[in-house]
């Protein structure tokens, strides 16, 4: 099986995100996988105002380090499964709330964005 993104990609049937899931799963090379969940969790949390995957996954690629990306995919699809759902998000269950800018919990108003997320991405757009 090949192990690098472009040689993946080129396989029939093998998008972006199969292909990210495979090289991090499989050979231990970071990738953020962005389905439904990881781009909608995104796009509550702030961190991307993009809809296309590889916008969303460029704009991830610039708040977190590598070493986060595989892990990171993860822990979102786990979270808008679990809990961020597409049309009844459970912010009053969510241990989230207070840090989500989406948030309709009472508890909710603060930025998702973690500082040093936030510091780079600033030093990204200047
Ligand atoms: S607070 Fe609501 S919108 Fe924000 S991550 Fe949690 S469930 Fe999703």
């Amino acid at each position: 099986m090949p192990g690098t993104l472009e040689e993946l990609i080129a396989l029939p049937g093998v998008g972006r995100k199969t292909a990210n899931v495979v090289l991090g799963n499989a050979f231990g090379v970071p990738g953020i996988t962005v389905d439904t969940h990881v781009g909608r969790l995104a796009r509550r949390f702030g961190w991307t105002e993009e809809s296309a995957p590889e916008k969303v996954e460029a704009d991830l690629m610039q708040l977190f380090p590598p070493a986060e990306w595989t892990d990171l995919s993860h822990r979102m699809i786990l979270h808008g499964r679990r809990v961020c759902h597409a049309r009844n998000p459970a912010c009053d269950a969510c241990p989230l709330a207070a840090l989500c800018p989406s948030s309709t919990a009472s508890s909710a108003g603060k930025s998702a964005t973690p500082k040093s997320a936030s510091t780079s991405r600033a030093k990204a757009r200047a």
